[in-house]
């Protein structure tokens, strides 16, 4: 039976190897949709991070040639700053986010970190400085602590469960019968997409990269869990570089700065007040957007009195 039991235990080792290689691959692609052409320069060296400036000087990009998707794009997101991006659907917030994570190059102008343009250091060192909360977390299919312990494959049990704390998902796990070793995932449990967002944050906080990119989710999610999951948000952006492409304006009230874009191009730029005074784009979609907020307040409120 022994003898039986080795190779047995052997394929099983194969087949979970070869599972999770795939999931990965998986999880990979659908993350990094990195297009073939983006390679090293010959002996490129890794990027050097000392404060984490990061500068967009005169950036254009395009998809395909015959339809601009960026333009005349500039601006500075000072050491330790948070800066929003805030504008329609389609207007290129997120191609700004792939540009600074180095999904694809700028057609011109460039884009840089401490001075250093990102197309003459290594993708490597550049991904490994930023950590990306995207809209949609693709997890593996594997425990909750495999899926954190992803941020900094090393990080101990007892700094897993602190990283879940701080993105306010520990209570959630401490509630499921196996913890930290449930099974998330196709085969597993199913999470929602505010809970999803909260192991991503787990992740990054872990991998405590100097710089962030926070691609807010889409989906309506309720007030409460929209509430966790920006405390969660505040924790892992303080005192890190940080650009947030917001589709609640609520989310960046705070911010250093906010780009307003339309159509590829900054078309307004200032504070949250400084905005509202000068009653553009960005007052019109802060009013619609109070107006919605205050008529789902208002439904609620009714359906509660029935
Ligand atoms: P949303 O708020 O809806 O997420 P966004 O402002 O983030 O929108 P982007 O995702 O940056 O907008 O898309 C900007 C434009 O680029 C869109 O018109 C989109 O169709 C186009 N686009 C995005 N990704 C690609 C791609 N891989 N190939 C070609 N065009 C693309």
């Amino acid at each position: 039976l022994i003898q039986l039991a080795i190779p047995l235990n052997f394929i099983g080792f194969l087949y979970r190897e070869i599972r999770q290689g795939l999931a990965d691959i998986e999880a990979m692609f659908t993350l990094l949709a990195v297009p073939a052409e983006i390679t090293d320069k010959p002996g490129a060296p890794d990027l050097a991070v000392k404060t984490g400036v990061i500068r967009f000087e005169d950036v254009a990009f395009h998809y395909d040639h015959d339809r601009p998707i960026l333009r005349g794009i500039s601006f500075e997101v000072p050491a330790g700053a948070t800066v929003a991006i805030v504008g329609p659907s389609g207007a290129g917030k997120s191609t700004i986010s792939r540009l600074l994570f180095r999904f694809y190059d700028a057609t011109s102008g460039r884009v840089t970190i401490d001075g250093q343009d990102l197309r003459d250091v290594t993708q490597a060192s550049v991904r490994a400085a930023i950590g990306m909360v995207p809209q949609d977390t693709v997890l593996f299919n594997e425990t909750i602590a495999y899926n954190i312990r992803y941020g900094r494959p090393d990080a101990s049990d007892e700094e897993v469960r602190e990283a879940a704390r701080m993105a306010q998902i520990g209570d959630f796990i401490a509630s499921l019968p196996k913890g930290f070793d449930t099974e998330v995932g196709e085969r597993g449990l199913k999470l929602s997409g505010g809970e999803k967002q909260r192991v991503a944050i787990a992740r990054t906080i872990l991998k405590a990269p100097p710089i962030l990119i926070l691609d807010e989710a889409t989906s309506a999610l309720d007030t409460h869990t929209e509430r966790e999951i920006q405390s969660a948000l505040d924790q892992v952006s303080r005192n890190r570089t940080t650009l947030v492409i917001a589709h609640r304006l609520s989310t960046v009230v705070n911010a250093r700065i906010i780009l307003v874009l339309e159509k590829g191009r900054i078309v307004e730029r200032g504070t949250h007040a400084e905005l509202l005074a000068m009653d553009g784009l960005y007052a019109s979609m802060w009013a619609r957007q109070q107006e919605a907020s205050e008529a789902e307040e208002r439904l609620r409120a009714a359906t509660a009195d029935e």
